[in-house]
This record gives C-alpha cells, sequence and structure tokens, in this order.
C-alpha cells in the first residue's frame, strides 16, 4: 500500500512496453506482453529465469508503476492430463492433493491439497520453479476444503469456458485503463444513488473529468417500491457504456442485488471485487432469485445475468494497488465485516484526493476476522457507515454478549424447547457456528444437535476455502494444521425440506440456524411458523433488522403476522415464543467503534460524509465526529452531488 506522494508522469501505452523490453534480460524469453485488465502479462518461455531471479520484476515495477505478472507462454503448457499426471508425481503424498483447475485464460493451474503448508514457496519438498518449467502452467497451492463449494466449481467451470472470451475482454479493459489522461487537472464528485440516509440500496458514482466509477450497486430488500427498492441510476444520467468500473465492497445483497439487472441491460466493463466476494455475492444473487419465485414474484434478472458477472469481474487481493481508469487506483482493505469485505481507498489524479469508503465496518477482531484495516497512507475524504451511528448504539463487549448468548440458549434448551436463529448465510451464521461449537466443546453450552438449513454449509465451504481472508489465528488453525473448526460434529446439513422432521421434533430440543437473516423468505420461515407459536421455543435474533421487514415487525413486539403460505393462501402466525436480540454478534461497528476507527485515521481528513444508515443515526454519528475532530462533516441524503476536490 505504500506509494509515493509525488509521481512524475508515467510512460504510457508504448512507452511501457518499450520500458520493459529493455529492462529484460534475453535468457527470460518473453515472447510477449500484452494487458491483463489492470495488469501487465508477460509470456515467457522460459518461467524459471524469472521466478528465480524475482528482482528484475520488481525493479520493473518500481519504475513503470503498474502491476506485472509472469504467465507462461501457450507453446510450453502441457495438455492437461499431462501435466496433472507431472503434478501428482511432483507433490508430496503428505500434502494429499484432492483437485486441480486449469485456467486457460491465464496459464495458472489451482493444487488443492489437504495440507498446503507441505508445500510453501521454499519448501524443500515441492520445487516450484522446477515444476512450473516442466509442465508450462503457473502453480496456485490452495487449500482443499472439507466438503467442495458448487459455487466455486461452477464459477471455475463458467471461467473456463468463457476463457478465450475473457481473454479478449481483459485486454480490452486494460487498452482502456491506460488510454491517455483528457484532463490533467482532478475534479472530483461523488453522485449519492442509494443508501445514504438509509440502510439499503448501497450505490453511487465517482465521477472525474477522465472517469465514472459506479461503487456498490445494491438494493432495498425491505422497501416494496421500485422507486424505493433501486438505486437512482436514472438520476446519474449516465448510459452504461460510460462506465469505467465497478467497484464492489462486499457481497451482501444491499451492496450488490442490483448489479446483476446492471448487466442484464448490458453493462460490459470490469467489476472489482476480492476474491471470496465473488463466490459470496454469486451464491446470494442466485439465492435471491430463488427467494423471489419462492414468493411468486418475477425475479429481476437470471441466472445468466449472474453468470455474467463471474465474467466481467476482476478479482484483487487486499492491499494491492490496481489502476482501474486513467487517473484512479483502487486498494482493497480489510474490512473486518463479512468474507472478502473490504474498505475501497480510491487514489484519484496524482495524488490530488484520496477517498475512502468505508463500506460495512467491524472495527473490532472476531473469531473469524481482524479488525478493520485502518493504516492508509493518505485520507482526504472518508465515507463512513452509521448502521450503528447513534450514541445509544453502544453493543456489549464480546465476553458479555457471548455469555448472554449461552445463558439464553441453555436456558431454552433446559426446558426442552428449540431456539431458532434466522440468519444471513454469509458471515454471521459461521461466526454463531465457531462461537456454539466453541463452548458446547467447553461444556459451557448444554450439547445438543444444530441443524442448519439455507446456504449456511455453502457459504461456510466457501470461507474455507479463503483462509488467507480469515483472522490470524483461524487461518494458522487451517493452513497449518489439521484441526478443522468448519468440520464440527455438532452441526447437521438440512438439505432438504424432508428432512425438517427431525429439527421439528416435538419434545427434542436444538437450535436451528437458518436464512433468511431478516425472516424476508428463505427456509426460515417454515421454522419460525412452527417455533413462534409455542412459549417454551424462543426467536433469537444475531443480525441488524432493516425497517419494513417481517424480522423488525416481530422484534419491535408484533403478537400475530399474516404470511404467504403454501398455494398463496394467508396463514396467520401467532407469536408466543421468547423474541430476543443480541447485538454484539454484529458485523457492523457499533457507535464507539465507529468513532475509535476515525480517531486511527486523523490527522489527515479534511471532510466526513456518512451513509448507510437511517436518517437520524446518519445524522448523530455526522454530528458526533464534527464535534469531537473538527472536521467539516455532512450526511447526504439520496440524489445529492457532492463535490470532493
Ligand atoms: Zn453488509
Amino acid at each position: 500500500m505504500q506509494r509515493k506522494q509525488q509521481q512524475k508522469e508515467l510512460p504510457l501505452g508504448q512507452n511501457i512496453m518499450a520500458t520493459i523490453l529493455e529492462s529484460i534480460p534475453k535468457e527470460a524469453n518473453v515472447t510477449k506482453i500484452d494487458y491483463e485488465g489492470p495488469r501487465i502479462a508477460l509470456y515467457t518461455t522460459s518461467p524459471r529465469y524469472l521466478m528465480e531471479h524475482n528482482e528484475i520484476i520488481s525493479n520493473l515495477v518500481n519504475i513503470i508503476k503498474k502491476r506485472i505478472v509472469i504467465r507462461t507462454d501457450e507453446s510450453i503448457r502441457k495438455m492437461e492430463e499431462d501435466a496433472r499426471q507431472i503434478l501428482s508425481k511432483s507433490i508430496p503424498k503428505d500434502a494429499d492433493l484432492q483437485a486441480t483447475f486449469f485456467d486457460t485464460a491465464t496459464g495458472e493451474v489451482s493444487v488443492d491439497v489437504k495440507r498446503p503448508w507441505l508445500m510453501q514457496k521454499n519448501s524443500e519438498a515441492f520445487n516450484h520453479p522446477e515444476v512450473t518449467e516442466k509442465i508450462g502452467w503457473k502453480i496456485r497451492v490452495r487449500k482443499a476444503t472439507t466438503n467442495p463449494s458448487s459455487t466455486i466449481q461452477a464459477i471455475n467451470y463458467n471461467l473456463k469456458v468463457s476463457s478465450a472470451d475473457r481473454s479478449k475482454q481483459l485486454k480490452q479493459v486494460g487498452e482502456k485503463i491506460f488510454r491517455s489522461r483528457l484532463v490533467q487537472k482532478s475534479e472530483v464528485s461523488l453522485f449519492t444513488l442509494g443508501g445514504f440516509g438509509q440502510v439499503g440500496r448501497s450505490c453511487m458514482l465517482l465521477n472525474t473529468p477522465d472517469s465514472k466509477i459506479l461503487i456498490d450497486c445494491g438494493i432495498n430488500p425491505g422497501a416494496r417500491s421500485p422507486m424505493e427498492s433501486f438505486p437512482r441510476l436514472d438520476w446519474a444520467n449516465i448510459t452504461l457504456d460510460d462506465l469505467d468500473a465497478v467497484v464492489i465492497g462486499h457481497a451482501h445483497l444491499d451492496h450488490t442485488g442490483f448489479l446483476p439487472v446492471l448487466c442484464k441491460y448490458g453493462y460490459k466493463g470490469p467489476i472489482y471485487c476480492t476474491e471470496p466476494t465473488l463466490p459470496m455475492m454469486n451464491l446470494i444473487q442466485l439465492d435471491a432469485i430463488k427467494v423471489a419465485a419462492a414468493q411468486g414474484r418475477t425475479p429481476m434478472y437470471s441466472e445468466r445475468d449472474v453468470k455474467q458477472i463471474m465474467k466481467q469481474s476482476i478479482t484483487i487481493p487486499y492491499g494491492t494497488v490496481t489502476d482501474i481508469s486513467p487517473d484512479i487506483k483502487l486498494v482493497l482493505a480489510n474490512a473486518g465485516h463479512i468474507l472478502g469485505s473490504a474498505l475501497c481507498h480510491f487514489h484519484i489524479g496524482n495524488g490530488d484526493h484520496n477517498f475512502v469508503y468505508s463500506g460495512d465496518i467491524k472495527f473490532a477482531n472476531s473469531i473469524l476476522f481482524e479488525a478493520a484495516s485502518w493504516n492508509f497512507p493518505r485520507v482526504e475524504t472518508l465515507l463512513i457507515e452509521s448502521t450503528y451511528g447513534a450514541k445509544e448504539d453502544i453493543q456489549p463487549s464480546r465476553p458479555e454478549v457471548e455469555s448472554a448468548f449461552i445463558n439464553s440458549i441453555n436456558n431454552v434448551l433446559q426446558d426442552g424447547g428449540k431456539v431458532l436463529i434466522p440468519i444471513p448465510a454469509v458471515g454471521r451464521a459461521q461466526e454463531i457456528m465457531m462461537v456454539i461449537d466453541h463452548y458446547m466443546k467447553s461444556g459451557q453450552m448444554i450439547e445438543s444437535p444444530v441443524f442448519m438449513e439455507g446456504m449456511i454449509a455453502e457459504a461456510s465451504a466457501i470461507h474455507e476455502a479463503y483462509p488467507e481472508y480469515l483472522s490470524r489465528e483461524l487461518r494458522q488453525k487451517i493452513l497449518e494444521t489439521d484441526d478443522n473448526p468448519f468440520d464440527s460434529e455438532y452441526f447437521t446439513n438440512i438439505e432438504h425440506h424432508d428432512a425438517r422432521e427431525e429439527p421439528l421434533r416435538e419434545g427434542s430440543p436444538c437450535i436451528i440456524i437458518a436464512t433468511s437473516g431478516m425472516l424476508e423468505g428463505g427456509p426460515v420461515l417454515e421454522y419460525f411458523k412452527n417455533i413462534a407459536p409455542d412459549k417454551k421455543n424462543k426467536i433469537l435474533f444475531v443480525s441488524y433488522q432493516v425497517n419494513g421487514t417481517l424480522g423488525r415487525r416481530v422484534l419491535d413486539g408484533a403478537r400475530q403476522v399474516s404470511m404467504l403460505g403454501k398455494e398463496g393462501k394467508v396463514e396467520v402466525v401467532n407469536i408466543n415464543c421468547g423474541i430476543e436480540r443480541l447485538d454484539g454478534f454484529s458485523g457492523h461497528s457499533d457507535y464507539n467503534q465507529l468513532i475509535s476507527f476515525v480517531h486511527k485515521l486523523r490527522p489527515k481528513l479534511r471532510r466526513v460524509l456518512v451513509n448507510h444508515g437511517e436518517r437520524r443515526k446518519s445524522e448523530n454519528l455526522s454530528m458526533s465526529i464534527r464535534r469531537m475532530f473538527r472536521v467539516p462533516t455532512h450526511y447526504p441524503q439520496i440524489q445529492e452531488a457532492i463535490k470532493l476536490f
């Protein structure tokens, strides 16, 4: 993330190519130099040479200030079957090879093994440069998950069948990014299109004379009319061809739910996000289609539109500076909110302005993630979320909430009741699973079966597949030991609704974790109908309930709700069970954590904008920050154009 504050005008286009050719020795046998989206790919017939002399590439990166990747020339790539055989002979037996995936667009092979620690970069057991040279494919070692993720498999398949198109597209994206700037003077504006003064439909447009970047593209799950549900792209007065890029902070529907519609109506450009965000949003977007169909609504988009997103996505790791347009560089950094969630740092012009969009952040450690990153070299404008932006929004400490959670569950289980935890499949579900497993194992929570339904198991497999995005402790367990906390004996996944009899059987206490988190569709509704009328049971909310959702009504004290049942009949459900809400597991920062985050970013801030909160909360956080840090603040509403620089 280091970056010099003053940069000279850099060579562009042909000049870059010339500089590269001059700096690479003949022995490297570079055959082709091409754009690969925001990166420059060097194709070589001797990958071993460049791998063993990696100072050549790092020097070059310092000169041209662009990302470079080494690619193997197609002529040296062995047939997949032959390459696979060589690999299985070269990989240490104990590493336990599970699967390989050859990506023809990049010439990379993913090698999934049970024990990746036996194949680290400088390990003696596996010589990376040597095997790469032998097979002609660049090797990427990955941890094989307990159960393969069908989402990741489907994405891989899709990438494979579209690899020719994708190579062409990546080249075009690169040419567009590295075009000459029209104007040397920067002027930066932000158009608020959704998620300001509200939670839901997060979306905004970052605008400079040279670029138009759409940031997030969500829907408002609680709204009932299109004008309230979707981002106000109509107001921004742009065509989809005008957009240079879409940047996605994290996978939740209120940040990504409208993206498939954008592709449906013809957006063809790049979509930037972290690697795990791609399968996560894929899972969530496909689920939304199913939920809509189950509720008798016409889904806004089809599976084909979701597939299109995979093809247009360019994933970038945390902390890597990436050019996304002639005058904007993007860095994604850990936001601590859900798997792959990112704060987005935009470096505009030659350091003229630095804009950070927090997205949803957790500024505290959880079992799954480290606290959000704050160590940016420069930030002039911060846009921060305010889900819990009111002064009274103080969450209990982690030990407090965990002990309340244990007691709450133990009380119900002791009385022979059932606990229903409505939960968003990604993030909170995995955090709650880790907590339950930990306390049942340590004997503090009564041992009982834990049933999960919805896409929780699949989301867990995706977590396991990207340990480098998890907290240090969890990552270490998964990557360096055989003790895998995602694979616990307490958990039973309900794969089909025929299997619901077991969790719903009278007189057998258990915990049920089911999606969706706000009781808006999903398998949780069937459990809700069964659990709610019996006063022995309890519904335990551990995530935020948006205004207008059934979850919010139940939490606000409704004792009777009407729901659409099978065959469109209205069913009345009486709520006699206990209702409880525990806030400390939230993936959002509470008021104090938001303030500490801003404190960490000082003293460079010139302005703070506040979004992603009910109006009163955004207003309160805005006032508090202004008073405490003596910095201008603003809590924009939707359809405002704000000049940042
Ligand atoms: Zn979120």
